[in-house]
């Protein structure tokens, strides 16, 4: 067998030195010999970890090591997940944004990335995004008024209450188009910026936004759908890679016994119902842009040019919050987005269990961290003494 750690004498064999921990599967440790066939597999203690999203902002600070407070952090961040208490998943959001970055070391900051998240990391957005979209279109149809649960399934790939194996595998993604990200990105921003002063003259309140937002949202799905109609119609394939296909997946839900009209209308009785309004990630993207719409009208960026620098992140927070927040134990997000998704109407923390921390909150997130610390089992030192011999 091939041992990772040898930690003495084989019981089978007797040979000095041949005996050690293998692997560890699931909640197994394997301990085996070098020279013969004895082994025993050693059942480690139950794992609970908690999840901590870590935005870019704290990422790219930890690694540049340029403020003290940021390595203390990241150094208790790695003894946690070491002892197994924590994860921290990076996610495709984190990779996109490093390969913004204009810097020459972009490349470690990817590797620095990997290396906190030990090999989880978070499913894409559009797949999360389909999966609660079509949970909650099947209570729709089930009329079913049970509080809508969240499953970690739709987030993570992989069991997280595992004990980790020696090898995590090396998370892998596709090149991409930086260049035109980077201007997509900066192009969306001023826009943005430039609705602002529309907004200030709007009496609406933070609940119609709300609505108005997720409506929206609703629109665009809609729209994507009938564009892609078209462009199938006119032999244009490459859109099947392109499009999320929400409405698509809906349209797929009785296909044999309801023609499409009635599919449709269906769906868009989806889009108008409470169903569609409690499907968390759309709940919160449109929430954050109603708290911002309300932070602007209350009087804040008001000089454009420095708006636009405050706020050059908040697609891709947005995103990342309102994807993976739901599954998340914590969060450490950029000061202007603690602003938002502490808007008391949204409620973010409490509908979600979710704790948001920022740099502004700095004392509460070290707080945090060291409860977890404190909260360690006298089983899971045993476990840790086994596996790291
Ligand atoms: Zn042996």
């Amino acid at each position: 067998m091939l041992v990772t750690r040898i930690i003495g004498k084989c019981p089978g064999c007797k040979r000095e030195n041949s005996f050690g921990n293998v692997n560890i599967n699931q909640n197994l440790l394997l301990r085996g010999c070098i020279h013969c066939d004895y082994s025993i597999q050693i059942p480690l203690p139950a794992l609970s970890k908690k999840i901590i999203y870590l935005d870019q902002f704290f990422l790219s600070h930890a690694f540049r090591e340029n403020l003290e407070q940021f390595v203390e952090a990241a150094n208790i961040i790695a003894e946690l997940a070491h002892a197994q208490l924590i994860i921290c998943p990076c996610s495709p959001i984190h990779k996109t944004e490093t390969l913004q970055w204009r810097h020459s070391q972009k490349e470690q900051l990817l590797e620095f990335i990997k290396k906190t998240s030990r090999g989880n990391e978070f499913n894409p957005e559009y797949r999360i995004k389909r999966a609660q979209i079509t949970n909650s279109f099947k209570r729709f149809l089930e009329n079913d008024e049970k509080v809508p649960s969240i499953s970690l399934r739709d987030a993570l790939p992989r069991e997280i209450n595992n004990w980790e194996d020696y090898f995590w595998i090396d998370v892998k993604g596709l090149p991409e188009d930086t260049e035109r990200i980077r201007k997509s990105k900066e192009d969306s921003v001023a826009q943005l910026v430039g609705l602002f002063q529309n907004w200030r003259t709007q009496n609406t309140t933070f609940e119609q936004d709300h609505q108005f937002e997720l409506i929206d949202g609703a629109k665009i799905y809609i729209q994507l759908y009938i564009e892609m109609a078209q462009r199938l119609a006119n032999g244009d394939f490459t859109t099947l890679l392109e499009s999320p296909m929400i409405v698509e997946t809906l349209l797929y839900f009785d296909k044999d016994e309801m023609d499409i009209q009635n599919r449709l209308n269906r769906v868009i009785g989806f889009f108008k119902s409470k169903y569609y309004y409690e499907v968390p990630c759309e709940y919160i993207s449109s929430g954050l842009f109603a708290a911002l719409k309300q932070k602007v009208k209350n009087g804040h960026y008001v000089n454009e040019e420095k708006a636009k620098k405050t706020l050059s992140g908040i697609f891709y927070d947005i995103s990342f919050i309102s994807t993976y927040a739901p599954y998340c134990d914590a969060m450490f997000i950029d000061n202007p987005m603690i602003d938002l998704v502490k808007e008391p109407k949204l409620n973010l923390e409490e509908r979600f269990n979710t704790k948001f921390f920022a740099r502004k909150t700095w004392n509460e997130f070290i707080d945090y961290l060291t409860k977890i610390k404190e909260q360690k089992s006298q089983e899971i030192d045993w476990g840790l003494s086994l596996v790291h011999v």
